[in-house]
């Protein structure tokens, strides 16, 4: 399912050119437009969920892929022995501002706990 509205669903299927770090046939990590840290990405399944509330046992396996896509981006960047931290935000109150559930994987630097 795609939602002909969303910007994550047209990076998902390539008709917008993301900045790619890792894809398979179900999620693909690209570059954070405005990032936090010298290593951000955001891992997404190429199929379209608005949240983490929307995630039906179907998805279980494809989960469980965004986080071996997200050690494979900490792994590319270097910053995989040194630390990294994902994070998925979930509706206004946690600020999702992309209603396409996305992994952030930051890294590279030292960050702080608790986040604001
Ligand atoms: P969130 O606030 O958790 O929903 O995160 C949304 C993220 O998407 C933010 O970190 C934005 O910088 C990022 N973002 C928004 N538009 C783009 C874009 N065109 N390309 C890459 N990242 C984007
Ligand atoms: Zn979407």
């Amino acid at each position: 399912m795609s939602d002909s509205d969303c910007l994550f669903c047209k990076f998902a299927s390539g008709e917008i050119k993301a900045d790619v770090i890792f894809e398979t046939d179900n999620v693909l990590a690209f570059r954070d437009i405005n990032p936090q840290a010298p290593t951000h990405a955001l891992v997404i399944p190429k199929r379209h969920v608005s949240t983490i509330n929307d995630l039906t046992e179907s998805d279980t396996d494809t989960v469980g892929q965004l986080f071996l896509a997200a050690r494979e981006v900490a792994r590319q960047e270097g910053t995989d022995d040194a630390g990294y931290r994902t994070v998925m935000n979930c509706n206004a109150a946690a600020g999702q501002t992309v209603f396409h559930i996305h992994l952030h994987v930051l890294g590279g630097r030292k960050l702080s706990w608790p986040p604001g």
